[in-house]
């Protein structure tokens, strides 16, 4: 007999009329997430989403897994029995012993799906009680605040006995919140706000600016490979290569060096614009973090922002760089992200950038450039790639 997982479910429960709307994102997204893992059965009932293999699998995979799924605040492992109110008596000794003896006091909660069964929730929880009681005489019953639940649950096929969740992703399903084309280049950052906003549940668009030959081709395989690592999260992706070369060129021989890497990130603004309008989406998304760096400070962004005309989403504008690594370190990311590879950012790099710039500067400076024609053929000569788990 196998065990379950369940997935209690955060902010979509009090999404009303909604609600089975977002459950029904959610059920894809975790089937989605399960796919590889084997055969499963998920259903919602009640608020809590049921994950029952359907063959032998690895539970810890993926219970791991659904602890990476946005919409979920809880993953329960459930271990499961024989429907005898002995045997659920037993079970429950045997997998809650670790958390009976740390706990001062406890209660038994049943659940009964299966109506046929020939003891009431109140029986059940009375017998399985008891036999904790005896087991762990030092652990009192409280029913009004006890420090740990232990929940018993009468299905079909089975019983099951769970207790203390997993801390889920949180967030909304994928999918619920229309999409944005997110800014990804090979850094810290920018893979830790395209996971911030894809919580939100806003499918996601990766574009990364790749110039070749200043840049390598193991530059472009550490983004993919990061692009990847954000489908855990964000689901299928399809990641937007965009050759930079040519533009960077373009500023290198036709503008003024103190604005390369403003016009540089313009010019990767109105790509991205360019992308998310193709696409339908409805936001540009960077890594970007005040003050971190010249082009990173209120008037800068001021003028990369002024080429859009969708909002530009920037959820890691007020962090400290060490909030940023450890996000990046649970999300999975860090190590990839700090393999010595350059940025096409790094290509090129003014001497003395401006970091109080000033729009009608920024305009002038870029003047001597064909704009449009060299988004267009940025544009046109994009590589699309295709990225699941
Ligand atoms: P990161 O760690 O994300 O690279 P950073 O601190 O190095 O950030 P910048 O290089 O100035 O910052 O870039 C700011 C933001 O611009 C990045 O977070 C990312 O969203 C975007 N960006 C920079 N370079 C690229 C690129 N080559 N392709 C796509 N987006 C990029
Ligand atoms: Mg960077």
């Amino acid at each position: 007999m196998q065990d379950m997982i369940l997935l209690k479910l955060g902010e979509i429960v009090l999404k009303g009329l909604n609600k089975k709307y977002f459950e029904q994102k959610l059920i894809s997204n975790v089937k989605r997430r399960l796919k590889p893992l084997g055969s499963f059965k998920v259903y919602c009932f009640q608020s809590t989403i049921y994950v029952e293999p359907q063959e032998e699998v690895d539970m810890d995979a993926a219970l791991e897994a659904m602890t990476q799924v946005f919409g979920v605040v809880n993953v329960v492992r459930a271990a499961a029995c024989e429907k005898d109110v002995a045997a659920i008596a037993e079970k429950a000794i045997e997998y809650m012993g670790e958390a009976m003896r740390q706990a001062r006091s406890f209660k038994v909660e049943t659940r009964r799906a299966d109506k046929s069964f020939p003891l009431s929730s109140i029986q059940i929880s009375q017998y399985v009680g008891g036999a904790l009681s005896d087991a762990f005489p030092d652990t009192a019953v409280d029913v009004h605040e006890p420090e740990l639940t232990v929940h018993v649950e009468i299905r079909d096929f089975a019983a099951y006995v769970h207790s203390r969740p997993l801390p889920g992703a949180g967030g909304m399903p994928v999918g619920s919140n229309g999409s944005a084309v997110t800014l990804l280049s090979g850094g810290i950052d920018s893979p830790v706000s395209t996971y911030m906003i894809a919580k939100r549940g806003v499918r996601m668009i990766p574009v990364h600016f790749f110039s070749f030959p200043y840049t390598s081709e193991l530059a472009k395989e550490k983004v993919i490979d990061l692009a990847k690592t954000l489908t855990r999260y964000c689901g299928r992706m399809t990641l937007n290569i965009v050759p930079f070369t040519h533009i960077q060129e373009e500023i290198r021989d036709k503008c003024p060096e103190e604005y390369f890497t403003l016009i540089m990130r313009r010019f990767m603004m109105r790509i991205a614009q360019r992308i998310a309008d193709y696409n339908g989406a409805r936001a540009l998304v960077t890594g970007e973090n005040l003050g971190q760096v010249a082009s990173q400070t209120m008037e800068a962004m001021t003028c990369t922002e002024a080429v859009c005309t969708s909002v530009v989403l920037r959820p890691l504008i007020g962090f400290d760089k060490e909030e940023i690594v450890r996000a990046a370190r649970k999300i999975g990311t860090f190590e990839t992200s700090t393999l010595p590879y350059e940025d096409c950012c790094t290509v090129f790099t003014p001497r003395h950038p401006r970091t109080r710039p000033k729009l009608a500067e920024v305009e002038e400076a870029e003047s001597a450039l064909d704009i449009e024609a060299l988004v267009e053929e940025a544009f046109t000569h994009t590589e699309l790639m295709k990225l699941d788990l």
